[in-house]
């Protein structure tokens, strides 16, 4: 079997607070970065970031589905 790729066509991800939006968005929502990627990997879906202890380590402080690892740009 190959590796599992899990990621969502028609988004992206911001590559300062690593929040998944659509890929027409132009601005980050969350930190209003307009640098996103493609290549990311995995997803966390936030509710509540006061109660996760994942959204605390990843600096997460909004609900919103963010990607787990991006992955570098050669
Ligand atoms: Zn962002």
């Amino acid at each position: 079997m190959s590796s599992r790729r899990r990621t969502l066509v028609g988004y992206k991800a911001c590559k300062r607070c690593k929040l998944v939006v659509r890929e027409d968005a132009t601005q980050c929502p969350n930190c209003g970065s307009e640098d996103f990627t493609l290549k990311w990997r995995g997803m966390i879906v936030v509710i509540d970031p006061n109660k996760s202890c994942i959204a605390k380590r990843m600096d997460i402080s909004k609900p919103g589905i963010y990607a787990v690892e991006l992955e570098r740009e050669e």
